[in-house]
């Protein structure tokens, strides 16, 4: 096979060696030139007391080949592993996660015939999926929303170079801007300021929210959407509810160095081994993977062929077909096979090459003009009245750099004045304005500290800067 490509093979767990098999089969039969190159993850390895789930032997055969198909990947709940998908998005920076949601011929839906043909583009690597998360107090959870301006950029540029390779029209990109004004607002402005530099692009903004509801209103609206990962990942799955499930669902992971395709379902472990997994999502992941390695040909011939099953209804497995005609999965994988050069009153679509901008292998770091020392917020845990904090750190602030301008419980302004019914817990807020903004920050924060642990157990400090003349803080709620 030597002008083979060669692709990495994780079968993963559950209903994966069945699914994986099954498309083997068919890549094979429709004359993909793809070399397997077979790799474990998943729980055999969490077994084996390796705690990412992937061994260094697969993550050196994904950095080889640059190209992976993976079978779902079971992640052990509730004791400590963590999870393979993550590991593996992570480790190659997969940060494109890129799910396609179309009507297919033949399943049934609430929603058929509404012609649903649109990609979610879901930031994969960041936002509160970094996992970075803290018990403040033993009663108080924080977890951080990394959001990052060319973490915004580089998905955003991704799903601008997708409309254009598959010849579609329009990109809106869904925030939580109005909320969140740093973190989903960045998202936000970055769209707002590439936008113009893809004038063949229709560019449109809308709330998260609404877009949840304008996907089950009029969903065929959609071209392709774009979001921050959260986001992305509650709407990409209500999207895959509109035209079937995620049973049919597949997906790309997109990064510079690497891409990883699978199905979204998971292991199914309760059908698995019994010949009863339906591959059809699977097999659409890797008809994605031919056209991400250019051989458009042969994902042509399987999709149409995947179409043209599922529109004559025979031989389908038991979770789409009808009642009682529920076949195997290698009875639908032969029926596939046999629909080899037929096609369906659905054409595909076309495609071109996704062309995609190599971000540099630096330290991304951006220097403002200006950058001002505002103050401090610390967080301190008590189960003092807001007042009686206030008059405490009050007392302990005189004369030092600082003054306390405001504390705030879970967002909510408590103190100088509160809203009557904050429910308060022992998780304070407390914001302290620096008086002379070119003081030496460092011992200015320090003595700080040094005042208030004697009196308060103190667990965060956060500093308080403005960068080109904009606060880089969000205020909190009723604080003027
Ligand atoms: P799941 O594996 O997707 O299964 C949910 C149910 O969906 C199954 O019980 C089955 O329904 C049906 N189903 C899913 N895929 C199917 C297929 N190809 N053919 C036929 N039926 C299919 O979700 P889960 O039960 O929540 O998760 C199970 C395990 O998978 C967990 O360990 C989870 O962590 C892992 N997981 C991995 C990934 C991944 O690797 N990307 C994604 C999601 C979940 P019936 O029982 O009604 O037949």
């Amino acid at each position: 096979m030597s002008d083979s490509i060669k692709v990495t093979a994780m079968a993963g767990d559950g209903i994966g060696p069945e699914v994986m098999g099954a498309t083997k089969r068919v890549l094979a039969a429709a004359g993909a030139r793809i070399e397997w190159e077979d790799a474990e993850a998943g729980a055999a390895v969490f077994k084996k007391g390796i705690a990412t789930g992937a061994p260094q032997e697969t993550l050196d055969s994904i950095a080889r080949t640059g190209l992976a198909l993976k079978g779902p990947l079971e992640t052990p709940v509730g004791f400590g592993e963590k999870s393979a998908n993550v590991t593996l998005r992570k480790y190659f920076e997969l940060y494109g996660n890129i799910r396609p949601v179309r009507e297919l011929p033949g399943l049934r839906t609430p929603f058929s015939g509404r012609g649903i043909d649109m990609v979610i583009v879901r930031e994969n690597v960041e936002d509160l999926y970094a996992g970075i998360e803290y018990m403040q107090t033993p009663g108080v959870a924080e977890c951080l929303k990394i959001i990052t301006e060319p973490g915004c950029e580089r998905i955003l540029r991704l799903a601008f170079a997708l409309v254009r390779a598959e010849g579609r029209k329009s990109l809106a990109c869904s925030t939580k801007a109005n909320i969140m004004k740093a973190t989903e607002g960045l998202m936000k402005r970055v769209f707002e300021q590439i936008s113009p530099e893809y004038p063949d692009v229709t560019p449109s903004h809308l709330i998260i929210d609404n877009c949840a509801h304008q996907l089950v209103i009029a969903p065929e609206q959609f071209d392709v959407i774009v979001c921050t990962n959260m986001n992305g990942d509650i709407i990409s799955d209500l999207a895959a509810g509109l035209v079937g499930g995620l049973g049919v669902a597949p997906s790309a992971n997109l990064g510079d160095h690497a891409a990883m395709f699978e199905a979204v379902h998971g292991s199914a472990p309760q059908i698995a081994g019994r010949n009863l997994a339906n591959p059809t999502a699977f097999l659409l992941s890797a008809v994605m993977l031919l056209r991400h390695i250019g051989d458009f040909k042969a994902a042509e011939i399987i999709e149409q062929a995947i179409y043209v099953t599922l529109e004559e209804g025979r031989n389908l497995t038991g979770d789409i077909a009808p009642r009682g005609t529920g076949v195997g999965t290698n009875t639908y994988t032969d029926q596939v096979i046999a629909n080899f050069g037929r096609n369906s009153d659905r054409p595909s679509r076309s495609y071109a090459p996704l062309k995609l901008p190599e971000w540099p292998r630096k330290t991304w770091h951006y220097e403002p003009k200006t950058r001002e020392f505002v103050g401090v917020d610390l967080f301190i845990e008590s189960d003092l009245s807001p007042g009686a904090l206030g008059d405490s750190l009050l007392g302990i602030a005189a004369n030092s750099a600082f003054h306390l301008s405001s504390i705030a419980n879970r967002g909510a302004q408590v103190w100088p004045v509160s809203a009557a019914e904050t429910y308060v817990v022992d998780h304070f807020v407390c914001r302290f304005v620096v008086d002379n903004p070119s003081v030496d920050e460092n011992a200015a924060i320090t003595d700080l500290i040094t005042r208030v642990s004697p009196a308060h157990r103190w667990m965060h400090v956060e500093k308080l800067q403005r960068f080109d003349g904009k606060d880089g803080f969000a205020k909190s709620a009723g604080e003027g």
